[in-house]
């Protein structure tokens, strides 16, 4: 079997690229090992409005939950700091496979319960999860979207992402409406902070902590939910547990080596502080699809580098400055939350 395009992983940066792949004629297959795309979901689902832009067939109504407006930050020393954040909560399970079921529609195959395993000389090998099958074809070129631990990053650049933020969140009955995404700073979440994202009746509720603290981030989530619920947000159900991996370092170059791409979290373009990455996996499966039609696959690692480099550097080197201590939060979070004055400088 032959392929001009491999893309693993089927999050929103594979299927954007399988997707504007297809559409312009390619021969994409995608795998991913999951059974279904989008689920289980590891996501707090925030998506900033300009997504929708871009690519408003992105949004069938299903696949959003609610619309939110600002972002504001409870501090540990009583101040309240709101900025303009408009965007989505989107039903990411829905999300997700919209998406890939676009790329299907433009021509894309899909395997799932797939995983991708090794390049073997001309070949890829594949398994089939189920049968334990392995698959060898060939492929002009490889889109490695398969996120925090990529392997097609390990095998082509011989290096993971090393340095993570630990996340748990649970779905929860909100008893206080809102259209803000609600931030929570605190001595007890140390290098990151607790959330509450709206999801209608529901939110969710979790917790990122720097890893290199070595606590128990499930202790952590329980006493963010006790606050969060004595200060009356939030009730007692719980419909849904998940957590994940984040990745902190910023871009691990290069992007591009040889005939494989890496985009989303597979390439580090995640933000190392937020930890935000649906929208910069969309764009960067956008911008690798657009260098492989053009056969410059080079151009891909100037762009995002251009669109990305600074912004996520500078957020990872005030990761490692300053969030490697924990003990002066007025002094911390200012420098490196982007919703403070003191971050830009
Ligand atoms: C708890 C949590 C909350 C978050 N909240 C937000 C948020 O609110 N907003 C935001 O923008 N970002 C958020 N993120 C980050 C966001 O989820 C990711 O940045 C985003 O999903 C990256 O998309 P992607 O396409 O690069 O990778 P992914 O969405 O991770 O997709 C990768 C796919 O590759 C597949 N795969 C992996 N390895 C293989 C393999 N060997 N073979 C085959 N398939 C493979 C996986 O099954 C998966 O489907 C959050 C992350 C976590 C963990």
């Amino acid at each position: 079997m032959k392929y001009d395009v491999l893309v693993v992983g089927a999050g929103p940066g594979g299927a954007t690229a399988s997707y504007l792949l297809a559409k312009a004629g390619a021969k994409v297959l995608t795998v991913d090992f999951k059974r279904e795309v989008g689920s289980p979901v590891q996501c707090a689902e925030f998506l900033p409005v300009q997504i929708s832009y871009s690519f408003p067939e992105y949004f069938p109504e299903d696949s959003v939950a609610q619309r939110v407006v600002d972002m504001v930050h409870f501090t540990p020393w009583g101040e309240v700091v709101s900025i303009p954040s408009e965007g989505f909560i989107l039903n990411r399970r829905v999300f997700d496979k919209n998406i890939m079921e676009l790329a299907c529609r433009e021509g894309a195959r899909l395997m799932l319960r797939t995983r991708f395993l090794s390049f073997n000389g001309e070949h890829i090998l594949l398994e089939k999860i189920d049968t334990r099958e392995v698959i060898r074809l060939k492929a002009d070129i490889v889109v490695g979207a398969d996120g925090s631990r990529s392997k097609v990053a390990k095998l082509s650049r011989g290096s993971y992402t090393r340095n993570f933020l630990t996340t748990a969140q649970y779905t929860v009955n909100l008893l206080r409406s809102t259209q803000d995404l609600v931030i929570y700073f605190r001595d007890y979440i140390p290098g990151g902070y607790g959330w509450i994202f709206p999801k209608g009746d529901w939110a969710n509720v979790g917790v990122g902590i720097d890893p290199d603290y070595e606590l128990n981030v499930m202790h952590i989530l329980k006493r963010f939910l006790e606050e969060v619920r004595a200060e009356g947000w939030i009730g007692k159900e719980v419909v849904y547990r998940t957590g994940g991996w984040i990745p902190a370092e910023g871009i691990r170059e290069p992007a591009v080596r040889g005939n494989v791409l890496l985009v989303g979290d597979a390439g580090g373009f995640c933000h190392p502080i937020t930890g935000g990455g649906i929208a910069n996996a969309i764009i960067t499966g956008k911008m690798a699809a657009q260098a492989i039609l053009s056969g410059e696959l080079q151009d891909y690692e100037e762009e995002s580098l251009d669109t990305f480099g600074d912004s996520l550097r500078r957020a990872a080197q005030k990761r490692l400055k300053y969030m490697k201590r924990w003990d002066n939060l007025k002094d911390i979070i200012p420098k490196t939350w982007i919703a403070f004055d003191e971050y830009w400088k």
